[in-house]
């Protein structure tokens, strides 16, 4: 017996003076790397991030597939960061790239409201990919921090270079104008060589035919206007409808990679067009490989920051008025739930009528009460449904507080009131729709618009469009003239100005009454 106790001792014993060693040398290593940097080489796993989320969550749905994920916020950062950083770009830049997705992820939380999810996998949104031991150490190191304006989280965008110059967001997205998103210089990509693209003309036809363009034939393309950066701010398209389209429309139609960026010259060369231009992306906002550049003479994620957001401030999200639920921590049970509040908390208060089956949100100080809307809805609803044979309920209305913010959660310009999809209407702030027409008629129009958009799919835009004004309207329509020409896919969705939408949208309803009076059915108006 003694002697197995004995043995069993001198194991512990052993056992214990490894552990010491083992200790010993942890903590010579850890020390050494200490003098380097804080955080060093410590490997943080994605289970310490998750924990370091404070239960903040996000549903993430599927481009392919629309499969939901729910990933907590800091495990989601750094896969966001993994596919959007340079891997090789010093801490610094990291960190400070960590933030801006940080930022960017609570604002758009509610971006795909419809689709029963908060952010898609997809350029559209953010791509996340595997985590990175440094990209997992740049979320753990910034954790919780976020960009604010005026104790907002703040409406923050990157791109990969700016090819010498980042470009003011109104110039891209017209409407939206904050104060730090300005164009500026950065000397640290002023050097970039130049890239080209060459494009058939007959290629340039079928990607704007893709987007809604008519035409027998392109001629050719022009610049037609550029923003305060050098950037194409319009096009003109000789031989095609409508003739002209904004600079990132056209890169988008054209495809985001293949065209680099819009500060770009054109140049017609037989039948080819050739552009040379400078950079890669949208150029607002942070520029990913200058952030890499900056860091790597040594700036700091701060000083980073500063030059691409100038104005903005460093915030703990733990001293912010987020409501707690704005990411909540469990799926949710169906996919096509409520949309979720926004990150700011804008839209706050839900109404849940069960007898209508009519959901409406307004913003906290809403000058209109979510009953008044509801009732709007349910008379407008009750008339057209009885008019058109057709039924929505149950739907969803959410009027935003700011312009902002409805051009977020649709992703249309200032100039348009209302976008019905599906069971879910978003509308303009009260006081813009006060000005234009009212806000009755606006959701009038929108209730109109999703009780036409079954019986009505798949047919060109003008279609759904002007019949969903025919009837909103009331008996006030007149039928267009045989010579009028009925918009184009493109002229009601790609507009480039208010006057042209509205010009659009007035012959749409012409056209369809022309249309009617000849069939009698509106079903089949085509
Ligand atoms: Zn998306
Ligand atoms: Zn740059």
């Amino acid at each position: 017996m003694l002697t197995t106790k004995d043995t069993k001792d001198s194991k512990v014993r052993t056992r214990r003076n490894v552990c010491y060693f083992v200790f010993f040398v942890t903590f010579v290593v850890v020390f050494l790397r200490g003098l380097d940097t804080t955080l060093a080489q410590t490997d943080i796993s994605e289970a310490d991030l998750s924990s370091a989320s404070s239960g903040r969550t996000l549903r993430i749905g599927s481009t392919a597939d629309g499969h939901v994920t729910v990933i907590p916020l800091e495990v989601y950062v750094s896969r966001v960061l993994a596919g959007e950083s340079d891997p090789r770009a010093a801490d610094a830049a990291q960190q400070a790239l960590a933030i801006a997705i940080r930022t960017y992820t609570l604002k758009n939380s509610n971006r795909h409201a419809r689709d029963g999810y908060d952010l898609c996998d997809s350029t559209h949104c953010q791509v996340p990919r595997p985590s990175t031991p440094t990209s997992r150490r740049a979320a753990m190191t910034t954790i919780g921090q976020v960009l604010t304006y005026h104790g907002d989280v703040a409406e923050v965008f990157y791109s990969a270079s700016c090819g010498g110059r980042s470009e003011r967001a109104a110039d891209v997205w017209p409407g939206a104008d904050y104060s730090y998103l300005v164009s500026r210089r950065d000397d640290v990509c002023e050097d970039d060589p130049a890239w080209t693209a060459d494009f058939t003309l007959a290629d340039v036809q079928r990607a704007l035919a893709r987007v809604g363009f008519d035409g027998e034939r392109l001629e050719d393309v022009r610049v037609d206007g550029r923003t305060s950066s050098g950037r194409v701010a319009r096009l003109q398209l000789s031989g095609m409808r409508p003739d002209v389209i904004a600079g990132d429309q056209f890169r988008q139609a054209i495809g985001a990679v293949n065209l680099r960026s819009t500060a770009f010259t054109v140049e017609k060369r037989g039948g080819e067009l050739r552009f040379t231009g400078r950079g890669f992306g949208h150029g607002v906002g942070m520029c990913v490989i200058g952030a890499g550049r900056r860091a790597l003479r040594g700036e700091t994620a701060r000083a980073i920051l500063a030059q691409y957001y100038p104005g903005l401030e460093l915030t703990p999200l733990s001293g912010m008025t987020i409501p707690v639920d704005t990411l909540n921590a469990a799926p949710s049970p169906q996919p096509a739930a409520l949309p979720r509040r926004s990150a700011t908390g804008a839209e706050a208060d839900v109404v849940a009528s069960r007898a209508s089956a009519i959901s409406v949100m307004v913003p906290p100080a809403s000058p209109i009460a979510a009953f008044e809307i509801e009732r709007m809805a349910a008379s407008a609803h009750e008339e057209l449904a009885r008019t058109l044979g057709a039924s929505v309920l149950p739907m969803t209305i959410r009027l935003h507080d700011t312009l902002d913010s409805f051009r977020l959660a649709t992703n249309r310009p200032w100039w348009v009131s209302e976008v019905a999809e599906g069971t879910l209407i978003d509308l303009a702030p009260a006081a813009v729709l006060a000005q234009r027409g009212g806000i009755e008629a606006s959701v009038r129009m929108a209730v109109a618009e999703l009780l036409v958009a079954g019986p009505l799919a798949g047919r060109a835009a003008w279609v759904r469009i002007g019949a969903a004004r025919y009837f909103s309207a009331g008996d006030t329509v007149r039928a267009a003239s045989s010579r009028t020409r009925c918009p184009s896919d493109a002229e009601l969705l790609l507009a480039v100005s208010a006057p042209a939408q509205r010009d659009a949208e007035a012959r749409a309803e012409g056209c369809f009454a022309r249309a009617l009076a000849s069939t009698r059915d509106w079903r089949s108006v085509r």
